[in-house]
């Protein structure tokens, strides 16, 4: 006899759920967290931003989702180990982990320093590691399955003047999430990344102002120039990311691992 297929509606119920979201007190984030809540998940948002991610937390709690914020700096080991440690007093182990915490400043190659360079890749990249290991180290634990989703970009396979740093650790993120997906896949945890196109979010017009302003034009003539070579015709939104992290970390996507999803209404086609 076949295994009875899931319902659907099993599929995307997340109760009990344990997800911890890097950069979830505005943007992309908050729109992951805000879609695995809304489908039954305990919700821990990880955050440098005190008051943004309290803002989050209290604005999700006040929906009916179980939601704790957490203040750290994905960067720095000693951060990871003590949210990792705290969620799991508060809910048990992590079940669910998106890497989604990043940065992207705009500056020319030529006048990057060391420093920048190092903070950019130790944000984007090495934070995804740490993370990973630190939530899969438990996973494996514990015996329980899990899966992670890393957030990359379109820039890890199609650069941008002045995103040097960002796209190299992008790009690193596409192949570390190939890596874990082969190491993790015996114990049940799948490893997918997601490649967004350009998302409207607060860091987003952030990125956009300063083209604009390398540039000498307005934010908006950035805006439609790069609208104009998106085949589905308008600027992505942090809900469309949402909703194919939601697919990946659901039973849906059970025979799904190290894969990339690009979500970029067609952008990278034209
Ligand atoms: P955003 O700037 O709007 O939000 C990012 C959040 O991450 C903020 O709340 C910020 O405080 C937090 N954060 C930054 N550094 C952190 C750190 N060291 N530790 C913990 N939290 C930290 O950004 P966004 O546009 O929502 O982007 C989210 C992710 O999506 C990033 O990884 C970004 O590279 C990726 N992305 C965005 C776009 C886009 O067009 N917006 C496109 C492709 C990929």
């Amino acid at each position: 006899m076949p295994d009875q297929p899931m319902p659907l509606p099993s599929m995307f119920d997340l109760t009990e759920r344990v997800c911890l979201v890097s950069g979830g007190a505005k943007g992309i984030g908050l729109a992951i967290a805000s879609r695995l809540a809304e489908a039954g998940g305990q919700i821990a948002i990880l955050d440098l931003d005190d008051t943004g991610g309290e803002q989050a937390a209290s604005d999700l709690g006040a929906a009916g989702a179980s939601v704790q914020f957490v203040q750290g700096d994905v960067s720095k080991p000693a951060d990871v180990a003590r949210v990792v440690e705290r969620v799991e007093k508060l809910w048990g182990p992590v079940d669910i982990l998106v890497n989604n915490a990043g940065i992207y400043p705009i500056i020319p190659t030529l006048a990057c320093d060391e420093t920048q360079w190092a903070r950019v890749i130790d944000v984007n990249l090495k934070g995804v590691f740490l993370l990973a290991r630190a939530a899969a180290g438990r996973m494996v634990e514990t015996g329980r399955a899990g899966a992670i989703v890393n957030i990359a970009s379109i820039n890890a396979f199609r650069p941008l003047p002045g995103l040097a740093a960002y796209s190299s650790a992008k790009a690193g993120i596409a192949m570390l999430t190939r890596s874990l997906a082969l190491e993790f896949g015996r114990f049940g945890i799948r490893v997918n990344s997601i490649s967004p196109g350009g998302i409207e979010t607060p860091g987003g017009r952030d990125a956009n102002r300063a083209v604009a302003d390398a540039f000498g034009i307005t934010s908006e003539q950035v805006t439609a120039g790069y609208v104009s070579r998106v085949p589905l015709g308008r600027m992505g939104r942090a809900d469309d990311v949402a909703l194919v992290a939601l697919f990946l970390v659901s039973p849906a996507a059970a025979y799904l691992t190290g894969t990339d999803v690009v979500v970029d209404g067609g952008y990278v086609l034209s």
